[in-house]
C-alpha cells in the first residue's frame, strides 16, 4: 500500500521535523481554539459551555488491519470513531488530539497517507487539530485521538434520561459494517491462500465503505435540532445496537420492546449476510462499528420524525421489570443479550 511510493525514513526528519511535517497545513476553524499545536498545551475557550472529551486508543492487528485498510482511510476512520462520541451527547464537536506510536516500518510516505485522512475528516467535520503526541513503537501503529467539544447542559443527552412510553429510534442503517468485515477478511484469507488471486470486491461499495470509512452522525445531532426534537437518552452504536440498548436501558433503568423487523438493514447488507449464512439481524444486533446513533425520543415527538428518511422508529421503552425484548418477525419474545461484538470478531478487545 506504502511501499511502492518513495521510502523517507522518518529519522531523516527527527521527531519535531516530523510533527511540523504533518501539521503545518491545518488550520484553526474554531473561536474556542485559542492555542493549537506549538506549546505545551493547546489552550481552548468554551466560554459558559460545558465541555465534552472523549479518547480511544487504537492498536494494530487489535482494531485495524493494514492488509486492507488504506492509511489514508484508518485516519479518517479514527477521527470519526471519536467525533461520534461527541455527537453522542448531542454537543458540536471542535477539537482533536491524534497521538500516534509508530514502528520503523513506517516511512514518512505512510505517515503522510494517514495525516491525510485525518484532515480529510477534521475538514468535513470543522474541527480543529489541536495536539498530539508523537513516539515510536516496538511493533506495529498506535494511534490514540481525543475529540473536544462542547454543548449547553440543558442540551446535553446522557444515556440515563429515557422514559417509559418513549419512542426508540435509530438513524441511518445497521449490520453493513459488520459484513463488510467479513467481506475483507474472506478476500484476505482467500489472498493469503492464492496471492495470484486479486480480491473480489465489485459491486460491494457500499458495505466496505461502511467498514472503511464510518460517517459520524453529525447531520442527524443537526436536524434533531432543526425540528426541536431533544432526544432523552442518546448512545452512538459502536458495539451493536443490542449492546447500546442494554446501555441506554440499564442506566435509564427501563426496559424496552424493540421489533426485528422495524431494525433499517440495507439490501446489499442483507444479501451479503444471506451469501455468508449469516443472519441479517445479528449483524445489525451484535456485528457493531455502524457508528450510527441510538436515541429515544418522547411520544409527542412522533409526528416531527415519522417522516425523515434517515430515522427508523423500531420500538419503546418499557418499565424495567418488564425486561429489554427483541420482537421477532414471528413475534416471539426473545431477551435482548449484550452479546458486543467481541466474540463475533475474535480479535477484538
Ligand atoms: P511535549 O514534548 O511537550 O510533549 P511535543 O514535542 O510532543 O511536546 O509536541 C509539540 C507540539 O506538537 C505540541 O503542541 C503537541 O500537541 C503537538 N504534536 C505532537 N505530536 C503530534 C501529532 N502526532 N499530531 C498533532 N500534533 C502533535
Ligand atoms: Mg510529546
Amino acid at each position: 500500500m506504502f511501499e511502492n511510493k518513495g521510502r523517507t525514513e522518518i529519522e531523516q526528519l527527527g521527531e519535531f521535523g516530523l510533527i511540523d511535517h504533518l501539521t503545518k497545513n491545518f488550520e484553526i476553524k474554531n473561536k474556542s481554539t485559542i492555542k493549537a499545536i506549538g506549546d505545551d498545551a493547546a489552550v481552548l475557550s468554551f466560554e459558559g459551555k460545558r465541555t465534552l472529551i472523549s479518547t480511544d486508543l487504537l492498536l494494530e492487528g487489535i482494531h485495524f488491519d493494514l492488509s486492507y485498510t488504506p492509511l489514508k482511510h484508518l485516519g479518517y476512520k479514527a477521527i470519526q470513531v471519536n467525533l461520534s462520541d461527541i455527537y453522542a451527547m448531542n454537543g458540536t464537536a471542535t477539537q482533536v488530539t491524534v497521538s500516534i506510536g509508530l514502528s520503523s516500518k513506517f516511512p514518512l510516505e505512510a505517515v503522510e497517507e494517514l495525516y491525510q485522512g485525518i484532515s480529510i475528516a477534521c475538514e468535513k467535520f470543522g474541527v480543529d487539530l489541536a495536539g498530539g503526541d508523537t513516539t515510536s513503537s516496538k511493533q506495529g501503529l498506535v494511534i490514540s485521538v481525543t475529540s473536544i467539544g462542547y454543548a449547553d447542559e440543558k442540551d446535553i443527552c446522557y444515556r440515563n434520561g429515557a422514559n417509559e412510553g418513549d419512542l426508540l429510534c435509530v438513524s441511518g442503517d445497521l449490520g453493513g459494517a459488520y459484513i463488510g468485515l467479513q467481506l475483507l477478511e474472506r478476500e484476505k484469507g482467500i489472498f493469503l491462500e492464492n496471492p495470484n488471486i486479486q480480491p473480489d470486491l465489485e459491486g460491494k461499495d457500499y458495505i466496505v465503505e461502511r467498514q472503511l470509512k464510518p460517517e459520524a452522525r453529525k447531520d442527524i445531532v443537526e436536524a434533531l435540532k432543526l425540528m426541536k426534537i431533544k432526544p432523552t437518552a442518546m448512545i452512538d452504536i459502536s458495539d451493536g445496537l443490542a449492546s447500546e440498548i442494554l446501555h441506554i436501558c440499564k442506566q435509564s433503568d427501563k426496559g424496552c420492546n424493540l421489533y426485528e423487523e422495524k431494525i433499517p438493514i440495507d439490501p446489499m447488507t442483507y444479501d451479503t449476510a444471506r451469501d455468508f449464512g449469516i443472519d441479517p439481524t445479528v449483524c445489525a444486533l451484535n456485528g457493531g462499528e455502524d457508528y450510527e446513533l441510538l436515541f429515544t425520543i418522547k411520544q409527542s415527538d412522533f409526528e416531527k420524525i415519522r417522516n425523515n428518511p434517515d430515522i427508523s422508529i423500531i420500538g419503546h421503552m418499557t418499565e424495567a421489570s418488564a425486561g429489554c425484548n427483541l420482537i421477532s418477525k414471528s413475534e416471539k419474545v426473545h431477551p435482548i443479550k449484550a452479546q458486543g461484538w467481541n466474540s463475533l470478531k475474535g480479535n477484538q478487545e
